[in-house]
C-alpha cells in the first residue's frame, strides 16, 4: 500500500499520512487534496512511503492529487523543513505559506503557463552608463569568481554610488550563461521603479516580479514563470526567497540590513538570512548590498567570511554635508530651529527642492490638558492616542482606535488642551504659516493611502511643482530626486536613548538613507540634523561619514555587553488578558527551560516595552546562547514542554534571531 506524508496547514508540527494508491515518487512536492476532520484541505506532499505508523484502516485516503503544474522541487521543500524546524514553526504551515493564495486552495489551476524550460540565452551587451572605474573593479572581481560555487560578497556602497548598476552588470552576467537572478527588495513601493529599469535594460528578458500587492492571478502567474524557467529575473520582496527557480545562478539582496526582510507574523523568517543559505547549498554567489550593513553582515566581512566590495564614491556627485543643529542653543519654534528654517529660505530661493524628515505622522504625538494634566492615551494599548488635526481625532497606531477630538478635557472640563510634540501635519502647518510662498507636499502613510497617491506625488516631485517635502522615513528609501539639495531631520534624539540594543544601529541606517537624498543631483547637498546632543558619537560619525567607525565602536560594544553578533538569541513572546498571566506562563516556562539548559541562558520574563496592545498584555523571555547549535538543540526540546503549560488563555510564539526585543 502507497502512503503520502501530507503538510497541512495546521497549528501542529508533523506531517498527515494519507493513502494515495496512485502516487509515486514524483509527486513529492504536488499539492493534494485530502480530508482533515469534517473539511476538506489542500496540502503538500512531502514523502512518499510504504507504511504508516498508524493502522492502516485508521489512515484515510487522500481524495485526488494535483498534477496541474510541476511538484514543489525538493530544493525549495528542503528549504522549508529547514526554516521549520529552526524558526520553531509547524511544517505544515511554514509550506504552505510559502505558496502563492490560488495554490492553497482545492481547485486544480486552469490554463497555467506552459512550462517551456529553456530560456534563450541574453545576447546583449549590457547598456546603460558607462560604469566608474569603482564598479568596474567590483564587476570584475565578482565576475571572476563565478562558477566558482558559494561566495558571499558584502557590497557596501555609500548612498547614490550606483549599486544597482554593479547588481544589472552581474545579472547581465548570469543571463549569458543561461541562468537565473533573484533580486530581493525590502520595498513594494522600490519595485515599480526598480521594474521600470530592468525592463529597460534587458528588453528580451523575462521579468517575473513578486510581492504581496500582486493580485492572486498575477502572482501565481509570476511564480510559474519563475518556476519553468522562462522569467530569467526575478525581483520580489521577502516572499520571493521561496520561489522555485530551477537555474537561480545569482541572488542579489539589495538594502540588507532593512528590517522589511524580517517577517513579523506566522513564520518569522529572515529572508537575507534564507537567501544566504539557499545560495549556499545551491554553489552559487550572493550579494548584500548596503550603505549601511547590518553589524551581523560586517562583522561576517571584518573577519573575512565575506568578501567586501567598496564603492566608496558617488557617481557624478559629491557626499552631502552633515551637521548638527544645537538645540539647547537655538530653541526651536514648531519645531523648527532659525538655521534649518535661514537653510529652507535659501533652498527656496535657490529654486531647489528640500525636504524635512519627521519620523512620526500626524499632528502631535499626545494631547495634554494644561488644567489637570491628561493625555490622550489609549485604552487598548500602552501608547498614546496621536491627534491627527486634518480629520479632527485621535488615532492610536498600533490598534486602530480612532476616537473624535475632544472639544473639552474627558476628566476636568477644562477646554485648554494642548498638541504636544510634532507630527508631519504640524510641521508641515508650520512651514505653509511661515515660508507661504514655499509649495509643500506632506508624504506619509496617511496622505498616500489612495491608490497611485504617491506615483502621482513623485511625478509632482520630479517635474519640479513641490518646494519642501515634509516626509516619513517613507521617503528615506531608494529615491532619487536630483533637484533635493537640502534635508533637515527633526526629532530622531529619541532613538538614541532606547531601551532596544538595536536602535542606534537602526537611527544612523535611517539617518544615512535620508541623508542620501541631498545633493544627488549636480549641486552639492547639505543635511541639517536638529539635536540635543551634538557631540553623541552617533551624530559624529555620521557627519564625518564614517560608518566604519560607528560599525567598528557598536561591535565593541556588542562584544562587552554580550549582545548580538557575539551571542545567539531566541525570545519566547506570551500573550494574554492579563499580565500576571502571561508571566506566569513564563516563569514555569524559565522553569522548565533551566532543567533542560545546556550552554544556554535564560533571562528572567519581562513585560514588553509596549505592555498591553489591542487590550492583550504582553510579555517576554530572552534565551541567549554562544552556539547556534546549543540554542537550536535546546529550543527543539524546550518547546514541546511549553505545548504542556501554556493553558488556553496564553498564547505564545518562539522568535528565533529576533530583531526586535
Ligand atoms: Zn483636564
Ligand atoms: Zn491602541
Amino acid at each position: 500500500m502507497t502512503f503520502i506524508r501530507v503538510a497541512l496547514d495546521v497549528p501542529l508540527p508533523t506531517l498527515f499520512d494519507y493513502r494515495a494508491a496512485d502516487a509515486t515518487d514524483t509527486d513529492i512536492g504536488a499539492r493534494v487534496v485530502v480530508p482533515f476532520g469534517r473539511k476538506i484541505l489542500p496540502g503538500v506532499i512531502v514523502a512518499i512511503a510504504h507504511s504508516s505508523t498508524l493502522p492502516p484502516q485508521r489512515v484515510r485516503a487522500a481524495l485526488r492529487v494535483l498534477r496541474d503544474i510541476p511538484p514543489l522541487p525538493a530544493e525549495i521543500l528542503k528549504l522549508l523543513e529547514f526554516c521549520s524546524e529552526y524558526y520553531q514553526h509547524p511544517i505544515g504551515a511554514t509550506i504552505l505559506s510559502a505558496l502563492p493564495t490560488r495554490l492553497r486552495q482545492t481547485r486544480p489551476i486552469k490554463n497555467s503557463v506552459t512550462s517551456t524550460d529553456t530560456i534563450a540565452p541574453s545576447s546583449h551587451d549590457v547598456s546603460g552608463p558607462a560604469l566608474s572605474a569603482e564598479q568596474r573593479a567590483v564587476v570584475e572581481q565578482m565576475c571572476a569568481y563565478s562558477g566558482r560555487g558559494f561566495t558571499p560578497w558584502l557590497l557596501h556602497g555609500i548612498t547614490g554610488s550606483g549599486k544597482t548598476e554593479v547588481y544589472f552588470h552581474l545579472i547581465a552576467d548570469v543571463l549569458k550563461r543561461g541562468g537565473q537572478a533573484l533580486l530581493l527588495v525590502p520595498e513594494i513601493n522600490l519595485t515599480p521603479q526598480l521594474e521600470a529599469r530592468i525592463a529597460d535594460r534587458f528588453p528580451q528578458t523575462c521579468l517575473a516580479t513578486l510581492h504581496s500587492a500582486l493580485n492572486e492571478s498575477e502572482r501565481l502567474h509570476n511564480w510559474l514563470a519563475a518556476q519553468s524557467g522562462q522569467a530569467g529575473i526575478v525581483l520580489g520582496t521577502r516572499l520571493a526567497v521561496f520561489a522555485p527557480i530551477p537555474k537561480l545562478g545569482l541572488i542579489v539582496v539589495d538594502e540588507e540590513h532593512d528590517v522589511s526582510f524580517r517577517q513579523a507574523e506566522g513564520l518569522r523568517y529572515s529572508a537575507r538570512d534564507i537567501a544566504l543559505l539557499r545560495a549556499k547549498r545551491r554553489g552559487i554567489p550572493i550579494l548584500l548590498g548596503s550603505a549601511t550593513p547590518s553589524l551581523e553582515t560586517f562583522r561576517q566581512a571584518l573577519t573575512g567570511r565575506y568578501r567586501r566590495l567598496v564603492l566608496s564614491q558617488r557617481i557624478n556627485a559629491q557626499l552631502p554635508r552633515i551637521e548638527c543643529v544645537d538645540l539647547r542653543r537655538e530653541p526651536p519654534t514648531d519645531g523648527l530651529s532659525k538655521t534649518l528654517l535661514a537653510a529652507l529660505q535659501e533652498t527656496l530661493r535657490s529654486g531647489e527642492q528640500s525636504l524635512v524628515f519627521i519620523n512620526r505622522r500626524g499632528y502631535a504625538p499626545v494631547l495634554m490638558c494644561r488644567g489637570c494634566g491628561w493625555i490622550s492615551d489609549c485604552r487598548r494599548c500602552s501608547a498614546k492616542l496621536v491627534l491627527h488635526l486634518q480629520e479632527q481625532q485621535l488615532r492610536c497606531h498600533h490598534c486602530g482606535h480612532i476616537e473624535p477630538v475632544p472639544a473639552a478635557c474627558p476628566h476636568c472640563g477644562n477646554q485648554d488642551l494642548l498638541p504636544v510634540g510634532q507630527g508631519t501635519q504640524r510641521i508641515e502647518a508650520a512651514l505653509t504659516r511661515m515660508l507661504p510662498e514655499a509649495r509643500i507636499l506632506r508624504i506619509d502613510r496617511d496622505s498616500t493611502r489612495r491608490k497611485h497617491a504617491w506615483r502621482d506625488m513623485r511625478e509632482q516631485i520630479q517635474s519640479r511643482q513641490v518646494d519642501i517635502l515634509v516626509g516619513t522615513q517613507m521617503l528615506a528609501k531608494g529615491h532619487d530626486f536630483p533637484q533635493l539639495t537640502l534635508v533637515g531631520v527633526i526629532n530622531a534624539d529619541n532613538a538614541l536613548y532606547s531601551t532596544d540594543f538595536r536602535a542606534s544601529e537602526r537611527l544612523y541606517a535611517r539617518l544615512t538613507q535620508v541623508a542620501g537624498r541631498a545633493g544627488r543631483g549636480t549641486r552639492p547637498g547639505r543635511v541639517l540634523i536638529q539635536t540635543d546632543f551634538p557631540s553623541h558619537p552617533l551624530y559624529q560619525a555620521l557627519c564625518r561619514h564614517d560608518y566604519d567607525g560607528f560599525a567598528k565602536t557598536q561591535l565593541a560594544e556588542r562584544k562587552q555587553a554580550g549582545l548580538p553578533p557575539f551571542v545567539h538569541q531566541a525570545v519566547l513572546r506570551a500573550e494574554a488578558p492579563r499580565l500576571a498571566t502571561a508571566l506566569d506562563f513564563l516563569a514555569r516556562a524559565a522553569a522548565r527551560g533551566n532543567r533542560i539548559a545546556d550552554a544556554v541562558t535564560l533571562f528572567d520574563a519581562v513585560p514588553a516595552a509596549m505592555a498591553r496592545r489591542s487590550g492583550v498584555e504582553r510579555a517576554h523571555l530572552v534565551v541567549e546562547s554562544p552556539s547556534r547549535r546549543a540554542l537550536q538543540d535546546f529550543l527543539s526540546r524546550w518547546r514541546p514542554a511549553l505545548e504542556n503549560i501554556a493553558g488556553r488563555k496564553v498564547r505564545w510564539v518562539i522568535e528565533v534571531d529576533p530583531s526586535e526585543w
